[in-house]
């Protein structure tokens, strides 16, 4: 860790204000402010964006130092002037919030020993960010990239960064999700690799070694259950309807996978479809589905403190309300019968793990239905164990258990892939 703290004495996070980099500044000041060490330099091209940035900052160091007032207790100890909880709080919110310098400008990343990129998923503008970055620091600093799906060799080689740049994916929102999925490359420096590893820890993440083939585990999964899903889809709006209830219940999610493609935007989707069509040409990366709604304007994504924008679905606090109708070309109420059974056992998704008896319980009770409902989850779950031999075999992930952790931790499934499907 002596090599870290060494590290963070500046580090620089690019695309601060975007949904991403927030959460990666967040995690990476609240560090600081706990070490007593370090400054935050803060990068984004947009004004609107920053000054989110520090709204957001300011909230969730608060929030943060009200939840974790016994542990500043400790750390305050031997200041005899702060006393009540009150000052205390104020205290790590203020001392925390003078760490981070904002700025438009790239050349104040200067004298960075670790640099976090989070700007937008293209591979044209990750480089130039890169090679600006080269230009003013030298090729100093290690670059810690969250692309999503780009493989870092690729980035490595057109902006000649000289393997000194390490995948380092949060997943969204990176405050809360525990997972972060490394992508080394074989070239890297140990130190960077160790730097890597001690910060994924400092961070108290789980961190999930994914190999550099685009996509990595965790779009490698998500991007081909989309497609899978395009080809189960009749393109009819109950079709969808069932689908996204298969999904979300009889699978045990959070949300369905139309929610979750609005979750993660659809021109975002978009731009990963893209990006692995031209890294894996062999598989059929199509964005055909996706371009149908992004053509009529539907998006999705979120606002910058998190809020669901409207997509596939309308929302309502939060919740789908209506989904847009590709037939009739605008919004139209969820049907109230979707004819596909219920779920048996009457599970539904907890936020708590359901343990493994319960598990086993609910899908030889799934194996035994016949309902149209059953019968789909019984594909997905087929599909899904199709997909990770798929991971296991380009050797993408080095171990199903890899998978079941990406699964569960980047995407809050209750199990990974199951076998009897
Ligand atoms: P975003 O659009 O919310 O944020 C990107 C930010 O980068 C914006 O604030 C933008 O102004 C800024 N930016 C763009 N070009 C810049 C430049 N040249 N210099 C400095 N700032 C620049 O995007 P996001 O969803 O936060 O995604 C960021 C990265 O994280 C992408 O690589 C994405 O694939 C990855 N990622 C996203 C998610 C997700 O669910 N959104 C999850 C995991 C990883």
């Amino acid at each position: 860790m002596i090599i870290l703290n060494q590290y963070l004495q500046k580090v620089s996070v690019i695309g601060a204000g975007g949904k991403m980099g927030a959460g990666i500044a967040l995690l990476l000041l609240i560090l600081m402010a706990e070490e007593q060490n370090g400054r935050l330099v803060a990068v984004d091209v947009s004004e609107i964006a920053l000054s989110g940035l520090k709204k957001y900052l300011k909230q969730q160091l608060l929030r943060h130092a009200e939840k974790n007032i016994n542990r500043l207790r400790t750390l305050y100890a031997n200041d005899p002037k702060l006393v009540s909880n009150e000052e205390i709080i104020d205290a790590f919110v203020c001392q925390a919030f003078e760490r981070v310098d904002f700025t438009l400008h790239l050349e104040d990343v200067r004298g960075s020993l670790a640099i976090f990129e989070a700007a937008v998923e293209d591979i044209a503008s990750k480089t130039a960010i890169f090679e600006s970055i080269k230009a003013i620091n030298g090729n100093k600093a290690w670059i810690f990239t969250n692309t999503s799906s780009i493989p870092i060799a690729l980035l490595n080689d057109r902006a000649k960064m000289e393997n000194r740049i390490i995948g380092f994916h949060f997943y969204n929102p990176p405050l809360v999700q525990k997972l972060v999925e490394i992508i080394e490359l074989p070239q890297n420096p140990d130190e960077l690799k160790q730097i890597a590893k001690d910060l994924g820890k400092s961070l108290h993440k789980t961190m999930v070694y994914s190999r550099d083939i685009a996509g990595f585990i965790g779009n490698g999964y998500f991007i081909r259950e989309i497609l899978y899903t395009f080809q189960k889809w009749d393109k009819s709006d109950l079709g969808l309807q069932r689908i996204e209830t298969v999904t979300k219940d009889f699978l045990l999610r959070p949300m369905g996978i139309f929610q979750l493609i609005d979750y993660v935007g659809l021109d975002v989707v978009r731009n990963i479809l893209a990006i692995m069509r031209m890294a894996l040409p062999d598989d059929s990366f199509n964005t055909d589905g996706i371009d149908a709604w992004l053509a009529l304007g539907i998006k999705g994504g979120q606002t910058f403190d998190g809020q669901q924008k409207n997509g596939i679905f309308e929302y309502v606090k939060g919740k789908p309300s209506a989904f847009f109708s590709l037939t009739q070309k605008k919004y139209v109420p969820l049907a109230k019968d979707l004819q596909i059974g219920e779920p048996p056992l009457g599970l539904t998704w907890h936020k708590e793990p359901l343990g493994k008896e319960r598990l086993d319980e609910y899908f030889t009770a799934l194996a035994a239905e016949k309902t149209p409902g059953a019968k789909l989850a019984k594909d997905y779950l087929h599909e899904g164990k199709k997909i990770a031999d798929k991971l296991l075999k380009d050797r993408v992930a080095s171990s199903i258990e890899d998978i079941a952790t990406v699964l569960k931790t980047g995407f809050y499934h209750l199990y990974g892939p199951r076998n009897e499907f």
